[in-house]
């Protein structure tokens, strides 16, 4: 079957889809099939002149509007995106290759999360009164004013709406440019956003590859740049961020540790490994692809995992049954495979998967390596795809170090029975999300981000507002005002 997902025009601009063919093609391809699905042109400095003046102008009239009128369209878009669950799911799934068993609960689904959060909170947005004996002083909370949101390709839509939504509560604009792998699903928040209600120009989505990326963040009429990427991508943006001096949000890349301790319940525990190594294929930033597993449930733990593995239903990603999908990429395939042929050339044993699959597109099986050492190239850097390293481990001080032994800082899980050893794990972690007997949870409830190499900033909850909004204090006299002379 042949898919088409060709939209209206590439990008979306002033509250319309907008063209410029002259910018470079880049084709849109169905990771499940290899076949091209639609092509996009990346912005030209027209385009991207027209997004950044557009933005602009609209901003001034967007801050001066009551929190309570701007979170009221969040939450008109946040109930469209529920609406149309179905169909922006399927166009998810076309873009990424992820299984609709995923796209249909955890994207467009996450998306209207945040856009209702932050929608409900923007009325709630205020500053401080301070009283200063006669005087006093207030603080108003301001927005930035114009955001560039640059995504990466494993959750394109719940990425456009991570940053839009705190964005657009707080009264700033927003140019957003999707990775050039999957350009399909930003457009159609854009389309939603504006069907909602949101003037002309306040959310753009320009298309590109990194230099478009690039050129966004050297703009001096940009004043915060969010990113979602690797951290090689973080340290440039951040670096070039800096030249202006300007706001950053960076959630990067991890190699995050996964602890079971020989108490843990195994199936929960082998659940907790799965769905921190191949849900989207492995293509999650905060998976725990190190999986320590202590001494006495090690043996249990992998043959157990094994089993669970084979019943993996890989297939169709349109079939609402399949609970595995190809990676995004040919490119990324290729990544995976290196990292693959690494592990095996240094000494880790391939307990299960490990090569292509016989179908058209990207599929990889589902990969597991036992007897992994931490000197490995696979329990250091970070692979994104469905491998899983899994080490040994005796001592609960042992492992902690272990697991903190890492450049990164994204996330970090736990899975035992004892009470207090979970919460001493939980606050030794050097990671910026844990989890106690879970994994990967990621309700916009809760703040998100990474410590270390893994980013600046925090997405979500009432701690993004901070990264969207920034306090100018106004000082009040209401007496006379003396001077030495
Ligand atoms: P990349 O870092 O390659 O790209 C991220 C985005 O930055 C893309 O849109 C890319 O454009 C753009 N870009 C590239 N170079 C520049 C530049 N010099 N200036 C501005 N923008 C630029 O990441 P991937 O897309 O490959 O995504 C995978 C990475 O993202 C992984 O490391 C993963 O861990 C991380 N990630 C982090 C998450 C988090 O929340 N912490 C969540 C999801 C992923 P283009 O693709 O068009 O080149």
């Amino acid at each position: 079957m042949t898919h088409n997902a060709q939209p209206t025009a590439s990008h979306f601009i002033d509250g319309a889809p907008a063209e410029d063919t002259a910018g470079a093609p880049i084709d849109v391809i169905y990771p499940a099939t290899g076949d091209i699905i639609a092509r996009v042109h990346g912005a030209t400095p027209a385009i991207l002149e027209r997004a950044v003046a557009s933005a602009r102008a609209a901003q001034v009239d967007w801050a001066a509007r009551s929190g309570a009128e701007r979170g009221r369209i969040l939450r008109r878009a946040a109930d469209l995106i529920r609406a149309r669950n179905h169909d922006l799911s399927v166009l998810e799934t076309l873009d990424t290759g992820k299984p609709y068993q995923e796209t249909s609960v955890a994207d467009a689904a996450s998306g209207a999360d945040a856009l209702e959060y932050f929608g409900g909170m923007a009325a709630t947005l205020t500053g401080q009164h301070i009283p200063l004996g006669e005087d006093w002083a207030y603080t108003r909370r301001e927005p930035l004013g114009l955001c560039a949101g640059i995504g990466a390709w494993n959750y394109p839509t719940q990425i456009a709406c991570w940053k839009a939504a705190p964005a657009l509560a707080c009264g700033n604009a927003m140019i957003f440019k999707p990775s050039e792998t999957t350009p399909l699903s930003a457009l159609k928040v854009a389309e939603i956003l504006t069907e909602a209600g949101l003037p002309a120009g306040l959310f753009n989505v320009v298309q590109g590859m990194g230099d478009v990326g690039a050129a966004l963040v050297a703009d001096p009429r940009i004043d915060k740049v969010s990113l979602t990427g690797s951290v090689p991508t973080g340290r440039k943006v951040y670096a070039a961020a800096a030249e202006g001096m300007k706001h950053v949000t960076m959630e990067l890349g991890g190699k995050s540790p996964l602890v079971i301790f020989d108490d843990a319940d195994l199936e929960s525990a082998v659940s907790g490994a799965i769905l921190g190594n191949f849900y989207s294929s492995g293509q999650v930033c905060s998976n725990g692809t190190r999986v320590f597993v202590q001494d006495g449930i090690r043996p249990a733990f992998l043959s157990r995992l094994a089993e669970r593995v084979s019943q993996a239903v890989i297939g169709d990603p349109m079939d609402p049954d399949t609970s595995f999908g190809p990676l995004v990429s040919a490119r990324q395939l290729e990544i995976v495979e290196s990292y693959i042929a690494r592990g095996q050339s240094e000494g880790a044993r391939l307990i299960c998967g490990g090569s292509r699959l016989s179908r058209p597109g990207y599929w990889l099986a589902p990969t597991v390596f036992a007897d992994v050492t931490d000197d490995m190239t696979i329990a250091r850097e970070e692979i994104f795809g469905p491998v899983m390293a899994v080490l040994g481990f005796s001592e609960e001080s042992e492992v902690l170090a272990r697991a903190n032994a890492t450049a990164f800082g994204l996330s970090a899980g736990v899975f035992t029975r004892d009470l207090t050893r979970a919460h001493r794990m939980a606050a030794g972690f050097q990671a910026g999300t844990c989890f106690i007997n879970s994994y990967n949870d990621a309700p916009v409830e809760v703040p998100f981000g990474g410590m270390k190499l893994s980013g600046v900033g925090r997405e979500n909850a009432a701690a993004a507002i901070e990264h969207y909004s920034q306090l100018k204090s106004v000082f009040v006299r209401m007496g006379a005002l003396e001077a030495p002379y």
